[in-house]
This record gives structure tokens, C-alpha cells and sequence, in this order.
């Protein structure tokens, strides 16, 4: 089979890959759809982020969904031709975290597609992927596998949620209207919140959150001051999802927080200051998040409900062998929100 492999930082091939057949316990699924994640397109301009670095060449792809291909022994619920979305990721069931339900914290996880782990857990993008069955989630007849791909996102964004708390009735603001922030834009609204304010630096994903249900989609760098109106008394929003992992985002949202108010930092932004006293004095609650445990389930029923329709986020589809075609096209913030491989 042939799989989308990273080399080094700009070095995207097409390789043949090596196949597995399914052991006891396993199902192999014939990849028909694999969204580009901004951790592949740092993987791809970069060699990676933070400390993480390919140490070896490293098949990317995290956001993948196909047909079953074959199952093997002592598998049951799924038969050859069922179409599912995976979950990338595996934690070890049996670490401290793992018996304490902080699955997403495990100490042996392997995620797919992660350079995070020496030797690497390979990604999706290749034709076959060889799972444990657990990582298996057939999906509704009405979803399609591209929007089955969104599984993975999509159960970010509803971990992140869980970290913020009871949405209904809040005011929410979404800094960031990447794919992330857009996401967060659809929980948001699924989870009853009264306002939604999405703000980014680009016109592009603005009209794309605008169009998902936020209230009001502000393009702070044409206007600085756009969050002035939420600004009353100490500040007006219960809720923010920095989607962004930009600095002066954070920092002009903490003006805008009400007193109490919870701040999800979704996104990674390395190191930055913050005016702390901001943070003391309004009593604000700083809470990360960190990829997501039982919430893919969720995703996958939430969307094949209907209830969650991520079908406008999905802006490109090419075939895989475009690779570097795709994963350019999904840099380009002005015509990408979420670009897929097809397999
Ligand atoms: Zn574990």
C-alpha cells in the first residue's frame, strides 16, 4: 500500500508502506478520508513543534475514516464493508492515569500520526490502517466519510467544552476561527450558549464561524477595538476558547472576561506572558485542554444525528497523491478551512 510520509520539513512523499493483517483483537480499514490537522502542516513545514521532532520518516494523518476490510479473531459489532471513523488514538488502559479515567494523560499513549513517541506511532494517511478494535466506530448511514473524518476535531472541541463547563445561557467568545475555533463555534451553539462571539485576523474563517452560528464574527486586526462593546463593567463573557495560541488574543480576551469566568486554552502557544493581575484580581479560571477520551464516541453520534452538521468546514478534498498540493492549499488561511485527503 502507499502511505503520505514526512521525511523532513518540506519533504512530503508518496512511499509504499507496509501492510499488517489484522491479529486477534484488530480490524483493518480501508482509509477513505484523512482531514490535514494543523499538526501535520507543522509536522510538514517544521519537522514538528514545541520539543516534538520526526526523529525517523513518519506517515501523518490523524483525522481518518473508512470502510472495514477485514477483522480479526474475537472481533465482534463490525463486519467487512461497515464504515467507520477512527479514533487515532490508544491509550494502555492500565496506567495510573488511565485507572483514574485521565485516558487522554495516559504515560503509554499511542496516537497516530504523533512524533511525540520514539519509534513513532505511524499516522492515517496511507490506504490501510490496522487498529485495535476498541479505536473502531461505525457511523450512521446518513454521515459521509468525509464528515466522519471531522470525528477526531470535532471530539477536541466537546473535551474542551467538558473542560469549560455548562454552556447554556453563556456568553461564549472564540478567539481563533481556524478549524478549532470553528468547531468550538458548532459545541458552542449545541451546547445552548446564549452568544457566540468568534474573532480571528482573517476575513476568510470569520465568514465560515459566521455562517456556523456565531452571533457576531469580528476581524480584530482590521479593528483593534471590536471587543470594546463586551467591555462593560469589569467585561461580559463567561466563557473563552482560545483557538488561536496567539498572545494578544489571550491577553485581549482577559479584558473581556467577566469576573469568574472560565478561559479553555486549546490552543498551543508555546510561551507568553500574561497580565496575571488581571487573571487575580477577576477571580478568572485559566484551564487547558488536552486532546479528548470518550468524547470521540460522542462526536461520531452527535453527527450522525444530525445534530452538529460540520459539513461547511470541509472546504477541499484532493486525492492523496496531491499531498503536497493539499497540505499547501491547507496553509493558505484565505481559501482553506479544512482540506481532505481522499484514499
Ligand atoms: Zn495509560
Amino acid at each position: 500500500m502507499r502511505a503520505v510520509v514526512i521525511h523532513a520539513p518540506k519533504d512530503l512523499r508518496i512511499d509504499s508502506f507496509p501492510d499488517a493483517v489484522p491479529g486477534p483483537g484488530e480490524v483493518r480499514v480501508r482509509i477513505a478520508n484523512g482531514g490535514i490537522c494543523g499538526s501535520d502542516l507543522h509536522y510538514y513545514h517544521h519537522g514538528g513543534f514545541g520539543t516534538v521532532r520526526i526523529q525517523q520518516p513518519m506517515a501523518l494523518g490523524h483525522e481518518i475514516a473508512g470502510v472495514v476490510a477485514a477483522v480479526g479473531t474475537g472481533v465482534t459489532g463490525f463486519a467487512e464493508g461497515t464504515r467507520v471513523a477512527v479514533n487515532p488514538s490508544l491509550p494502555c488502559g492500565h496506567c495510573a492515569y488511565c485507572r483514574e479515567g485521565l485516558r487522554n494523560q495516559c504515560l503509554d499513549m499511542r496516537f497516530m500520526g504523533s512524533a511525540m513517541r520514539n519509534p513513532h506511532v505511524q499516522g492515517g494517511f496511507r490506504e490501510f490502517v490496522t487498529v485495535d478494535a476498541s479505536q473502531v466506530f461505525p457511523i450512521a448511514p446518513t454521515l459521509s466519510l468525509a464528515e466522519a473524518a471531522m470525528a477526531e476535531p470535532l471530539s477536541v472541541c466537546l473535551h474542551a467544552a467538558h473542560q469549560a463547563g455548562p454552556l447554556l445561557g453563556k456568553r461564549v467568545l472564540v478567539t481563533g476561527c481556524g478549524p478549532i475555533g470553528a468547531l468550538s463555534v458548532l459545541v458552542a451553539r449545541y451546547g445552548g450558549a446564549a452568544e457566540i462571539v468568534a474573532t480571528d485576523i482573517a476575513d476568510a474563517p470569520l465568514a465560515v464561524a459566521k455562517s456556523l452560528g456565531a452571533t457576531h464574527a469580528l476581524n480584530v486586526a482590521r479593528d483593534q477595538a471590536a471587543l470594546e462593546p463586551w467591555r462593560a463593567g469589569k467585561g461580559t463573557f463567561d466563557v473563552l476558547f482560545e483557538a488561536s495560541g496567539n498572545q494578544a488574543a489571550l491577553r485581549g480576551a482577559l479584558e473581556v472576561m467577566r469576573p469568574g469566568g472560565v478561559i479553555v486554552q486549546l490552543g498551543l502557544g508555546g510561551e507568553m506572558t500574561l497580565p496575571l493581575n488581571t487573571l487575580v484580581t477577576k477571580e478568572l479560571q485559566l484551564r487547558g485542554t488536552f486532546r479528548f477520551d470518550r468524547e470521540f464516541e460522542l462526536a461520531v453520534r452527535l453527527m450522525g444525528e444530525g445534530l452538529i452538521d460540520v459539513k461547511p468546514l470541509i472546504s477541499a478534498s484532493l486525492p492523496f497523491e496531491s499531498a503536497v498540493e493539499a497540505f499547501e492549499l491547507a496553509s493558505d488561511r484565505s481559501r482553506a478551512m479544512k482540506v481532505q485527503l481522499t484514499f
